[in-house]
């Protein structure tokens, strides 16, 4: 049978569309005329990569939100030029492991394996490291010979504090590895992640020139990667990234899926509300359709921000970038095993806007390492001082609130850092993060809208009168006003809500949607007890809406709902105060909504104050299998709604609070104490 032309034409499409999938877009990204693609070496077989690469040492990280992977690139780099040693970085994910206990063996001169983990949720793994926990769980054998280190990244305010950082240690010691230097313990609730990272690293390299007989030198940057100026592109050339959020949006016209968390949709804001002018806080609605995401109630949408005007103007200045901004330049990766998510060719000013975390806190080890570029003698003296003292550093630098652009002119009193090399700016400075939020919405009732609230981040910073600014919060706020047309109120940040080639006119955001554990129970019948102060009640207007969506549909056996919502007062931050009585009408008697109003009497009341008040009500529900929700602060809030849950019980129950709390554990076991902090 013959295929006539219109049959061919199809044919080929059809060829096309199932290598797009299969290959999901890595085809185009490889070609270099277009965008270059990430770099690694390619293989899955962690032996052969090593063998292939030359590399001696290895630093593994199991990474949630970037500060993991940022804290294993710096170790890899530092280590590598003190040492001498060629080290690999690399992403858990991305290799097998059932080579590890034979890398000592075969790989001659291999020296080091350093983790870092992240313990993300409820003591669990981040996502990219799942599988290197079911190879330990299951897989791991003798590692007899193999030498690590590992540090972990945690909060010392949720019950399971560092749980996958002390879990590979204890796992890999079990199977014969040994330890080097002390287990670190980084601890996000204290704030002090930082010093206790330098703290650690300081003392394993002590510890490691004896253990390994390593002679230490002074550390040199040694590039990983090049960057050129690129004479003959400009930034109107077609192949030139002007930061679309992957590579993808710079070689196709339209938006090809599949959307996750290495390329987002960018979806069309549709709506935004400024829920308490007084304190700003953004409830938005994204539309979904033609993305072919799905979100389950109770999941997280990630939003991908970039920075506001003036940070990056700022950060151009500091390096003296601010007339060549649009110049155009290369990436080459100089190393098989470097990844970088930055497409190539680009200019600075997309860098510095779309890629790098340029707005946040600046850490000592940064200011260390950019000590050997500064400008002049002067201020290189005054940057070495500052990097060596901890006192020093947090009063000058911390204390003043500033970002890495602010710290660095101010410690060369203005004058322009244009002696970093480009390469060491995109390599030491953190990649920006998507920020996540609780979804607002019920998938049921808001099937392709997904809603968002978010509270501004723009917090004084005391005895001076800057603000400190959140990237992604004010990018909202900013969509906010100017979507609604408010001239009256100004940003705390201006942003470019057009997007590189307008690709985010008319309000879009790149986002993708990120699954999560707190979920309903399916039986709609269980009743459930929700706590979510402020920005924590986001998952339960979703799950609220969900249950009016059922009951309209025909749902007859709606189980009881309480919901303890706090707020400072009731004419100031009550989010969603007017929807509440709405959906009680809908729900009649089975909803319960409680109120703790902080501000409203001499004495502070808190939502644990009022569990305590309810106290039978809850006692009763948790013996008809409740189930318990807490979201929002993670520092303090969920401790004390889990003491104030103790109490409960044991008062209720006439039980010790030993007992109470092995109660409240075990709901939790049975997952029907479900947590959704930050
Ligand atoms: P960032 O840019 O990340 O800044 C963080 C903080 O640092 C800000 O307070 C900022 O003011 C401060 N800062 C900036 N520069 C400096 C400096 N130089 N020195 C010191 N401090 C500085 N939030 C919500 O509002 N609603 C939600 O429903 C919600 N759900 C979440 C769910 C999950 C699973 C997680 C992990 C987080 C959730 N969050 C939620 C928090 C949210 O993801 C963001 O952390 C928050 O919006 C701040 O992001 P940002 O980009 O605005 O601030």
């Amino acid at each position: 049978m013959a295929i006539d032309t219109l049959d061919l034409a199809i044919l080929v499409a059809i060829i096309a569309a199932v290598v797009a999938y299969f290959t999901r877009g890595k085809l185009w990204d490889k070609n270099e005329e277009d965008v270059s693609a990430t770099g690694g070496s390619g293989s899955r077989d962690l032996m052969q990569t090593l063998k292939e690469t030359g590399k001696k040492a290895l630093v593994l990280f199991g990474s949630q939100t970037g500060t993991a992977e940022d804290y294993a690139h710096k170790f890899a780099k530092e280590f590598q030029a003190r040492f001498g040693i060629p080290t690999m970085c690399g992403d858990l994910a991305d290799y097998d492991y059932d080579s590890l206990d034979k890398i000592v063996a075969d790989v001659s001169g291999f020296r080091l394996v350093v983790f870092f983990n992240a313990t993300y949720g409820e003591g669990e793994p981040t996502d990219n490291a799942i599988d290197f926990f079911d190879y330990l769980d299951n897989e791991c054998e003798d590692l007899s010979g193999l030498k690590f280190a590992c540090f972990g990244l945690g909060n010392s305010t949720y019950e399971f504090y560092n749980a996958a950082g002390k879990k590979v240690a204890d796992i890999l010691k079990s199977k014969n590895a040994e330890l080097v230097g002390e287990l670190g313990l980084g601890d996000d609730g204290r704030g002090t992640m930082d010093e206790d990272y330098l703290s650690w690293k300081d003392s394993l390299f002590e510890v490691i020139k004896g253990a390994l007989s390593l002679d230490e030198k002074e550390a040199e940057y040694e590039a990983s990667i090049e960057v050129t100026e690129v004479a003959n592109l400009t930034k109107d050339s077609p192949t030139v990234s002007l930061g679309e959020p992957d590579a993808k949006y710079v070689s196709l016209q339209g938006e090809a899926g599949p959307f996750d968390h290495t390329h987002p949709f960018l979806a069309p804001v549709l709506k935004t509300k400024d829920l308490s002018p007084n304190r700003h806080c953004i409830h938005a609605e994204l539309d979904l359709s033609g993305s072919n995401m799905k979100y389950l109630t109770g999941d997280h949408l990630a939003i991908w921000p970039s920075n506001p005007d003036s940070k990056v103007s700022k950060m151009l200045s500091a390096l003296g970038l601010q007339d060549r901004k649009d110049a155009v330049i290369k990436i080459k990766l100089l190393d098989p095993t470097v990844h970088s998510m930055i497409p190539s060719p680009t200019t600075y000013g997309a860098v510095i806007r779309h890629y790098l975390e340029i707005s946040g806190p600046v850490s000592r080890q940064f200011i260390g390492s950019i000590v050997q570029f500064a400008p002049d003698e002067e201020t290189k003296q005054r940057a070495k001082e500052i990097a060596e003292d901890k006192v020093l550093f947090q009063k000058r630098i911390i204390d003043q609130g500033f970002n890495i652009a602010d710290a660095l002119l101010a410690l060369s009193n203005g004058s322009e850092w244009s002696t970093v090399p480009f390469a060491f700016i995109i390599e030491s400075i953190p990649h920006i993060q998507p920020r996540y939020y609780s979804i607002s919405s019920s998938a049921l009732s808001d099937r392709n809208t997904v809603h968002v609230t978010v509270m501004v981040e723009a917090n004084e910073v005391a005895g001076t009168d800057r603000l400190t600014t959140g990237v992604a919060s004010n990018l909202l706020f900013d969509i906010e006003l100017a979507q609604n047309k408010i001239a009256d109120i100004e940003p705390f940040e201006n942003y470019n809500l057009e997007g590189p080639r307008g690709k985010f006119h008319n309000y879009r955001l790149p986002v993708h949607v990120r699954r999560s554990t707190f979920k309903l129970p399916s039986n709609p019948n269980t009743p459930i007890i929700m706590v979510g102060p402020g920005t924590g009640v986001a998952p339960f207007r979703g799950f609220i809406r969900e249950k009016v969506r059922q009951v309209e549909n025909g749902e007859k056996s709606t189980g009881e709902i309480v919901l303890f919502y706090g707020c400072r007062k009731s004419t100031e931050d009550f989010l969603y105060k007017e929807e509440w009585p709405e959906y009680s009408k809908k729900l009649g008697d089975r909803f319960k909504f409680i109120t703790a109003f902080s501000r409203e009497a001499d004495k502070k009341v808190y939502v644990q104050h009022k569990m305590l008040e309810h106290k039978k009500e809850l006692a009763d529900l948790l013996d008809k299998g409740a189930f318990f929700y807490v979201c929002g602060d993670a520092s303090k809030m969920a401790r004390d709604v889990q003491k104030a849950l103790i109490k409960v019980v044991a008062q209720e129950k006439k039980v010790p609070e030993d007992d109470a709390a092995e109660m409240v554990k075990q709901l939790k076991i049975q997952n029907r104490y479900q947590e959704d902090v930050w």
